[in-house]
């Protein structure tokens, strides 16, 4: 009985391994679609600033096409003076101008604006461009990493299902009824059996009377943390 006990606690190690690769394989592909939403909102919001960049420009060609033409208009009514020959021609044409004038001095005010809109909005797309780039780095780096691990996940789960199957056929020889024991246990985290540590459940850290110790430590039979239901092994080096 001593000696399966031992071997349990090896048993134990790989039925780690093997819960937390088993873990990671359902885990993962969540944390990468979490990643890879967390780089499109930081690229949407990109998107938006140059939307808005898009927008200020349009706005400037509009406006410096507006004021050339009315720069021409303004030249061409000008040049009109040499010819009038009525007062009633001259008061219509001034008229005319001022509404030019008028009209161009607008566009003028339009086209300031919007370089200047422009330039803010550059200010800002340079900015969050850096924050872009560490965002989607940091991100991509752990994605690719997760990716890697995904890719070999089920050949270390494999290679590991063979060394438990190693383990579990020595247990088998030794006492069949404790590997059943052993297996029918669920335990939190996969965790079924624990050493003793500082008279304590090495699982959940719950004190245990001497008593209890002391069978534990002759492993005469299956003692279970009477908290938490782990199966109690005596080991030197844990203890
Ligand atoms: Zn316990």
């Amino acid at each position: 009985m001593k000696e399966g006990l031992q071997q349990l606690l090896k048993l134990q190690e790989v039925d780690k391994k093997l819960f937390e690769l088993e873990e990671a394989k359902e885990k993962y592909p969540a944390e990468i679609d979490l990643r890879r939403s967390i780089i499109a909102k930081a690229r949407s919001g990109l998107a938006d600033l140059e939307a808005q960049s898009a927008e200020f420009e349009k706005q400037q060609r509009h406006c410096e096409r507006e004021i050339e033409s009315g720069k021409a208009t303004l030249r061409e009514r000008e040049e009109r003076f040499s010819v009038v020959t009525t007062n009633k021609e001259y008061d219509s044409l001034q008229l005319e101008i001022e509404i030019c004038k008028k009209t161009l001095a607008e566009h003028e005010t339009q086209l300031l604006k919007a370089i200047e809109g422009l330039e803010k909005i550059q200010e800002q797309i340079a900015k969050e461009q850096g924050d872009f780039e560490e965002v989607r780095g940091a991100e991509q780096e752990r994605i690719d990493e997760l990716e890697g691990q995904l890719g070999t996940m089920q050949e270390q789960i494999d290679e590991v299902a063979t060394s438990r199957a190693v383990v579990a056929k020595n247990i088998a020889d030794l006492d069949a009824q404790l590997l059943r024991t052993y297996d029918r246990r669920r335990g939190r985290r996969g965790i079924r059996v624990a050493a003793v540590h500082k008279e304590a459940c090495g699982a959940c850290f719950h004190r245990m009377p001497a008593q209890t110790l002391n069978e534990v430590r002759v492993g005469g039979r299956v003692i279970s943390c009477e908290s938490c239901g782990t199966i109690m092994v005596w080991n030197e080096q844990a203890v």
